[in-house]
């Protein structure tokens, strides 16, 4: 099984770029948990460095991952200080680590932010700049989706629901990566008559809908309804 791990930028006491009323470690957080719920939609294993506002070293994130022994690493943030769009840094020494980052990147942009491109940096002994990309044994990124002093980009992360698209996004990238195709999530089908299915019920109802077995008449289920030969047999012949 991959595994994958999510930093996630700041928390606590430090609330990363702030714009209003808004925090990175918030936007960032959300992203996060988003991210994760999708990867594991697909059976991807995943460690976040936080599922709550806490802050947390990027050196306690380093050894999380290494020990982990996640096969690819991120550090989800959110940019601040003049610019807009996304931007994604990995290793001087490109590899995977450089996939991973064009994934993503392509990602974010089929979701409308534009992009400010993959990038290293680098520090004067000629090694990687950061730190989370320098020392984490997997491939590591640092994402940072957009701009939170910018208009645009925060409009189009300050909600959410956008936070959670963003948040798949990002997940798609790493499926990309890892070539696990994507799933796209079933949208729920809500019955008009919902409330006249028992409870005990409810659950086993939502499973033959959701498998294709049984699909009521579109609108309503009849819960309470005979059932026909016919039907019998339709829904065997889709069991079979
Ligand atoms: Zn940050």
């Amino acid at each position: 099984m991959a595994k994958i791990y999510l930093g996630i930028g700041h928390g606590g006491a430090d609330f990363g770029a702030v714009a209003g009323n808004y925090y990175e470690k918030d936007l960032a957080l959300s992203i996060g948990k988003a991210c994760a719920a999708d990867l594991m939609r697909h059976g991807v294993e995943v460690m976040l460095s936080r599922e709550s506002d806490m802050d947390k070293t990027i050196a306690a994130k380093v050894a999380e991952s290494n020990s982990f022994h996640a096969d690819f690493s991120a550090d989800i943030h959110i940019n601040a200080g003049g610019g807009n769009g996304a931007e994604i840094y990995h290793t001087i020494n490109g590899g995977k680590g450089k996939n991973l980052g064009t994934s993503i990147l392509e990602t974010l942009e089929e979701i409308g932010q534009n992009s400010r491109g993959c990038k290293t940096k680098t520090r004067s002994d000629g090694k990687d700049y950061f730190a989370f990309i320098r020392n984490t044994d997997a491939p590591a990124v640092i994402i940072e989706c957009g701009f939170i002093d910018h208009q645009e980009d925060l409009a189009w992360m300050d909600t959410e629901a956008e936070q959670k698209i963003i948040g798949r996004a990002i997940a798609k990238g790493f499926l990309k990566t890892l070539g696990i195709p994507y799933k796209e999530e079933k949208a729920k089908v809500i019955y008009a008559d919902a409330a006249e299915i028992p409870s005990w019920a409810q659950e086993a109802v939502e499973y033959v809908t959701d498998k294709g077995y049984m699909v009521g008449d579109g609108k309503r289920f009849r819960p309470n309804d005979p059932i026909t030969r016919a039907e019998v047999a339709a829904i065997l012949a889709r069991l079979g």
